[in-house]
């Protein structure tokens, strides 16, 4: 290692007479020192160097063969490259001058960095000739590198959009950015020195005695919204977080406050609110309006169906009246179901769409359904594998209106296929029941979306009919039975809508 180095056996000058050879001590002190020492020929070859050198150059430089420096390269402080022939040391040996202090940058070869302030000095023989110059490097990087972190948090800290402000334990103003001044409109010279509660409203100045409690306690106080006041006397709303400052010994000793405008947000926060309550009270209106114009639509509905029903009545079965009569009814239930389904809906979503639970015999619900949906296709034909014969508490007519949803859903989006299956099954004291259809089945990504309130898959708008609540009452109606729908499908290959429902 470097010991191994010590070259040359004099390096003297008038001034400064350093013997290494006659000091064994002096070169110990020399090579072990924590300060980068080198020395060099009058031709500028190194001859010496300690082990602080090697450290500060990150490498190893050859004895008698490399000039002036053991850097691998020097860049000045602003990192433009040094030219090694006009480094500090090869002129200290050309001019026989000494330099204090002037800085340079080492870059080692692993590509890092460091400062230092260079003191070459050049070693003059008896006849004031210039032998030599010695070299002393004192390592700043450290301090450069907290003046560069300084800088940088300075800089931060003048371009932020926040207001940041410093105070000590009394609430005496200490420092303010740009933001601070355009924010509450006082000058730095004008503020700095006076207590913070120049910014605050009278009325919040117990707010400051808080704050300042928990930063003497090290607390910090985070996005406080609150409101401060300007020189010109305006109020603003101001989100506020407050933390303490400690000196080098952990010691409190103020606090950093940083301001952020908020009163755009605060005024959209009002609207919003008052924009929610607006539309709550709308659609409060809209289920009542709809709730009333259902009733009053289904009132002559009825009445006109009873009326047709009578005609039929008096129509021979082979006339062409009766098959018109039997249209004409056909086409009033349906819009009846689209009234019942929005009326429905009203219901849901006033929270009233209760339940009248009783004992039901399940094969009883599937005969109703069974023949409710008879009409609807004369293509497909309805399968069912029924394997129970199960009672349940439930509402029979809601459970009803489940399986024919789920039938007609199966019958309506499968227009090529010409079977639906219906699997009835008991597992576990639940009610088990699958419909499925070989029809245009549902993308992946929109089937948990299928249960939506007028939620319909867009492929689906321009071919069929329907209004995407009647999945929305399916799941509501199973939920009061404490039950759940299950949705498997894919796209052109079918569906199948399974719910399960405790039979307790
Ligand atoms: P509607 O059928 O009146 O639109 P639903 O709430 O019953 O309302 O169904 C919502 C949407 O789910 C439908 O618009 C359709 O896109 C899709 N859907 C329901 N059942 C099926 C099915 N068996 N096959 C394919 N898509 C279906």
């Amino acid at each position: 290692m470097s010991q191994d180095f010590i070259v040359g056996d004099q390096i003297e000058s008038p001034s400064e007479r350093i013997s290494i050879q006659a000091s064994e001590s002096l070169k110990s002190i020399l090579l072990n020192t924590p300060i980068a020492f080198y020395t060099c020929d009058a031709e500028g070859h190194i001859n010496f160097f300690n082990k602080a050198a090697e450290d500060l150059w990150g490498r190893t430089p050859v004895i008698g063969k490399e000039l002036w420096c053991g850097s691998w390269k020097i860049l000045y402080p602003d990192n433009t490259p040094m030219p090694l022939e006009i480094c500090p040391m090869a002129l200290t040996l050309q001019l026989g001058e000494r330099f204090e202090g002037v800085e340079v940058k080492i870059q080692r070869p692993d590509l890092s960095y460091r400062t230092a302030r260079v003191y070459p000095k050049p070693i003059f023989d008896e006849k004031n000739q210039v032998v030599g110059a010695h070299n002393t490097l004192i390592d700043i990087s450290a301090e450069r590198e907290v003046e560069s972190t300084q800088a940088l948090l300075a800089n931060i800290i003048k371009y932020s959009d926040d207001a940041i402000m410093s105070k000590d334990l009394t609430g005496i103003i200490t420092s303010c950015n740009e933001a601070a001044t355009t924010m509450f409109g006082y000058l730095p010279e004008e503020i700095i020195g006076k207590s913070i509660k120049t910014l605050i409203p009278k009325n919040r100045h117990k707010e400051e005695d808080k704050i300042l409690e928990q930063i003497s306690r090290g607390e910090q106080v985070r996005h406080y919204e609150t409101e401060r006041i300007r020189k010109d006397g305006r109020l603003i709303a101001v989100s506020l977080t407050v933390s303490p400052i400690k000196n080098k010994n952990g010691v409190i000793i103020g606090a950093s406050k940083i301001a952020r405008d908020v009163s755009e947000l605060v005024s959209a926060r009002k609207k919003l609110k008052q924009y929610t309550k607006e539309l709550e009270s709308l659609n409060t209106y809209k289920d009542e309006f709809m709730s009333i114009a259902s009733h009053e639509l289904k009132t002559p509905l009825t009445s006109a169906k009873a009326y047709i029903q009578l005609l039929a009545k008096t129509v021979e079965h082979s006339h062409k009246g009766f098959e018109l009569t039997q249209r004409s009814v056909h086409s009033i239930t349906r819009l009846e179901n689209l009234i019942d389904n929005l009326l429905d809906i009203s219901k849901i979503q006033a929270g009233k769409l209760h339940c009248k639970m009783e004992t039901v015999v399940f094969n009883d619900v599937l005969k109703n359904c069974q023949e409710s949906i008879q009409p609807l296709s004369t293509k497909h034909r309805l399968f069912i594998n029924n394997e129970t014969d199960v009672s349940l508490t439930g509402d029979k007519l809601r459970l009803e209106q489940v399986i024919n949803n789920l039938l007609s859903n199966a019958i309506k989006y499968s227009p090529n296929a010409d079977r639906v299956d219906l699997t009835v099954k008991c597992e576990l004291n639940n009610l088990i029941v699958s419909v499925q259809d070989y029809g245009i089945g549902v993308p992946h990504d929109k089937i948990e979306h299928l249960i939506e309130r007028y939620y319909r898959v867009e492929t689906t708008y321009m071919r069929f009919p329907g209004l995407g609540i009647g999945l929305h009452i399916t799941t509501e109606i199973l939920k009061q039975h404490h039950g759940k729908l299950l949705i498997e499908s894919k796209e052109g290959e079918g569906s199948t809508f399974t719910f399960i429902i405790p039979i307790k």
